[in-house]
């Protein structure tokens, strides 16, 4: 018979899980294993709260595995290090993001793509992981995991605002990257403004584009214009605000968590323009074929970064001062900042001050 979560391994461990669909969160006792020879064990600081944590704690994809403890956006400082690693020491600062492990022998992987990697073995909810246990993520007092998997932080990149670009950083930079549209004077639009949006904002100016912001939110046009500094700032659900945007972006990432349609983004594309999505709703979304047709339009996807870009991108941010704007909030609160995430209601990122509010069993 399986052990139970609190005795599979040595280490005792504890954090905050859902149990079941209603995706509440609740502490949990549970345990990880001891440090191999290559692995990195730290003690979590902070730890951003992202759209995913809540799809996956409600069972909205459907490959949940409970009790899932949630959390990929990881900052910490190492307690301890295996006889191999050659990377880090301890007291350094690290990060983990979406990613634990991976089978680092495929083309992928190869490529350093480990986001594409088949065996790819998420941070949280991942299953099998070695030893077929589950992995849980950084809404917890520690982890330990494989260096390869562990970025290093710079310097001067604060650690709890940085803490969401290495979910939302990552999954943004990425795409604007690939699919070229990290270039001045690039006409870029960002769908959403949660998380991932208000980090793409900041990314794509940092290439030096011109973002247009689409959003259901009027609320957020002020902030959006001054507070985060995109250049134009559309209600999506507004048809005469749309029609005058009409054929003027090269490319648009869209980090909407729930359904939506896309015909009226695909209208404010130019021809070859891309639509990149990001975003994960629970349902598909419908594509008219002449919407693509006409202009030769390309709709994409995108699925976080490898460990080599990630660390490229905290780098990037580093230098050029991109990080979130946070709502630093204790452990206890992680139901009604989920609830408000779900309403849009988060301005942009939260992030668990988890050293300081999670207290041992
Ligand atoms: P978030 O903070 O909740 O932001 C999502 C934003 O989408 C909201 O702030 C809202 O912006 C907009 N929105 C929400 N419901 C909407 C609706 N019904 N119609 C139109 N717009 C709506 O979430 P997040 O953390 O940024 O994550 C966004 C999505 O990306 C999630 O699905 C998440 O799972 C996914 N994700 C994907 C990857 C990847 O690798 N591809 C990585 C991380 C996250 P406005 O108020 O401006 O409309
Ligand atoms: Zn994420
Ligand atoms: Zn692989």
């Amino acid at each position: 018979m399986a052990k139970s979560p609190e005795t599979e391994h040595p280490i005792k461990a504890y954090g905050y899980a859902a149990r079941d669909t209603s995706g509440v969160l609740s502490p949990l006792t549970f345990s990880r294993r001891a440090t191999g020879d290559k692995d990195v064990r730290f003690k979590v600081l902070y730890c951003g709260i992202c759209h995913s944590d809540l799809h996956f704690a409600k069972n909205e994809w459907g490959m949940t595995t409970y009790p899932i403890t949630p959390g990929h956006e990881i900052v910490g400082v190492v307690t301890e290090v295996g006889s191999e690693v050659e990377k880090f020491k301890i007291g350094d600062k690290v990060g983990v993001g979406c990613l634990v492990g991976s089978c680092k022998s495929c083309e992928s992987c190869s490529s350093d793509l480990e986001n594409y990697c088949d065996k790819q073995i998420y941070t949280y909810g991942g299953l099998p992981y070695h030893d077929g246990t589950l992995t849980y993520g950084g809404y917890s007092d520690h982890m330990v995991a494989d260096e390869h998997f562990v970025l290093r932080w710079p310097e001067n990149l604060p650690l709890d605002s940085g803490a969401p670009l290495l979910c939302a950083g990552i999954t943004t930079y990425s795409p604007l990257r690939y699919y070229g549209l990290d270039k001045p004077g690039m006409k870029v639009g960002v769908v959403g403004l949660g998380g991932l949006g208000h980090v793409a904002i900041k990314m794509a100016k940092a290439f030096g584009a011109e973002v247009t912001v689409f959003s259901t939110s009027p609320a957020k046009k002020e902030e959006a214009l001054e507070g985060l500094k995109a250049d134009h700032f559309i209600v999506s659900k507004d048809t005469e605000q749309m029609q005058a945007a009409a054929s003027s972006l090269d490319g648009i990432i869209d980090t909407v968590s729930a359904n939506h349609p896309i015909a009226p983004l695909l209208s404010v594309l130019k021809p070859h323009g891309k639509l990149i999505l990001v975003g994960v709703p629970e349902k598909p979304l419908e594509i008219a074929a002449f919407s693509l047709i006409m202009g030769r339009k390309v709709v994409a996807g995108s699925a976080i970064g490898g460990l080599k870009e990630t660390q490229e991108m905290l780098d990037f941010a580093a230098e050029h001062g991109v990080t979130a704007d946070i709502e630093l909030i204790s452990i206890d609160y992680v139901n009604t900042a989920m609830d408000r995430m779900l309403k849009s209601d988060v301005r942009y990122r939260f992030v668990i001050d988890v050293a300081n509010s999670l207290e041992a069993p």
